[in-house]
């Protein structure tokens, strides 16, 4: 592995799944839903499949139905106007379109400000682009993490190329307000950078909480890439099907270099997630109250376990702290937990440069069913 690369072993998902799979431990690690998404896109894959549509190369940036069906979502839900032809982009899931972006943005040495804790494949993605990453922390305050937008500014320099956002943020359940992200597109605007927002968990919020895409603030239509997945949207994270949106200069740099990671996305797959973006809203609402319900069971159940519980206003996480439990070592803790209750969890401290900082939050997924959730909780009361 080239130097860039050597700090980044295997994610923490593998490693975890495998754990889970080993022990025979409920899966409250990697985030993945246990039930699959709508039967009927489903049926309109298999359809696709069948017609033959998609199983030959499709076009390069994605079939323009599904091009189309994008700019349409976001017209709806946001009324934000993208071109298909030019101004959108499908992927092989966000991961790709993390990459891409960074890959066809970053020069070497620049410096990308991104939250911590952040995503894991946002510091390898950094790395193979040649940029260095810069964190900023978010803290716990009031029972959330917040962003400390002195600190944030403080963060950036002459050298600093881009921010990295994502609202909802994994792995802290934190949606940025509008204050805060009008802070974040007033920083971008006043040192001209390039924004990339990951927004995967754009439908999951929760208690009021609204999700604003960065795009939508003065000044932002023009600096800023925003990435979306059919795998979090619509429960087939095996699909690998995301999207790149944003001007034509932007996504137009994206697409070069998508041309070179992968080309194209998986084709019967882009005619299905088509159809799903346009179901009606019932489907969208129904979706969140059903994540909703299942992080108030695993909420309310990991607090009555002795938790410390940062209750997530978006997303499909809980962020814990442990030290309650008179644990401090988030590693140490999530290895035994398959032995002691026979429950895979996430350490958070793998998704921080500063380890300390992220050493007593464990991270639980809850895109789970709600009998399994159950029983996920009943398993963490009785260790
Ligand atoms: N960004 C965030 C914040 C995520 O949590 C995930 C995935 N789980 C991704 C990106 C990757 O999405 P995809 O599975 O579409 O590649
Ligand atoms: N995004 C998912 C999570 O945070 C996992 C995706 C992956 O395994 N790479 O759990």
């Amino acid at each position: 592995l080239n130097r860039r690369l050597t700090e980044f072993g295997t994610t923490i998902f593998a490693e975890m799944s495998a754990l889970a799979v080993a022990t025979g431990s409920i899966n409250l690690g990697q985030g993945f839903p246990d039930t699959d998404g709508p039967e009927e896109i489903r049926e309109a894959a298999v359809r696709a499949l069948r017609d033959g549509r998609g199983n030959q190369y499709p076009p390069g940036p994605g079939i323009p139905e599904l091009r189309t069906a994008i700019a349409a979502h976001q017209q709806r839900r946001y009324g934000l106007a993208h071109d298909p032809d030019t101004e959108v982009l499908v992927t092989a899931g966000a991961t790709e379109a993390i990459a891409a972006s960074l890959l066809a943005l970053v020069e070497p040495g620049d410096e990308v400000v991104a939250l911590e804790p952040y995503y894991d494949s946002y510091a390898a993605s950094i790395a193979m682009a040649g940029g260095r990453r810069v964190p900023v922390t978010l803290r716990p305050h009031g029972g959330s993490f917040r962003l400390d937008l002195d600190e944030l500014r403080a963060a950036v320099t002459d050298r600093t190329r881009l921010l990295l956002i994502n609202t909802p943020h994994n792995p802290t359940g934190t949606v940025l307000t509008r204050a805060e992200l009008a802070a974040v597109a007033e920083l971008a605007v006043e040192r001209d950078l390039l924004v990339v927002t990951d927004e995967v968990y754009e439908h999951l919020v929760f208690d009021g909480a609204e999700h604003l895409p960065l795009a939508t603030f003065p000044g932002m239509r023009e600096r800023t890439v925003s990435i979306g997945s059919a795998g979090k949207t619509f429960s087939f994270t095996g699909w690998k099907v995301g999207w790149v949106t944003g001007s034509r200069e932007l996504v137009g740099a994206v697409r070069s270099v998508k041309q070179f990671l992968t080309y194209v996305s998986s084709g019967p797959f882009q005619y299905a997630v088509a159809e799903a973006l346009a179901l009606p809203d019932s489907y969208f609402e129904e979706f969140r109250l059903g994540m909703l319900a299942r992080r108030d069971i695993l909420a309310e159940g990991l607090t009555a376990a002795g938790f410390e519980v940062f209750r997530p206003a978006g997303t499909y996480f809980v962020t814990t702290d442990i030290r309650p439990l008179g644990e401090k070592d988030g590693f140490a803790f999530c290895r035994a937990l398959p032995e002691r209750a026979g429950v895979v969890a996430i350490p958070n401290a793998v998704f921080y440069d500063d380890r300390e900082a992220g050493a007593p939050f464990v991270r639980f997924a809850f895109c789970k069913r709600e009998e399994v959730l159950r029983e996920a909780v009943e398993r963490l009361r009785g260790m």
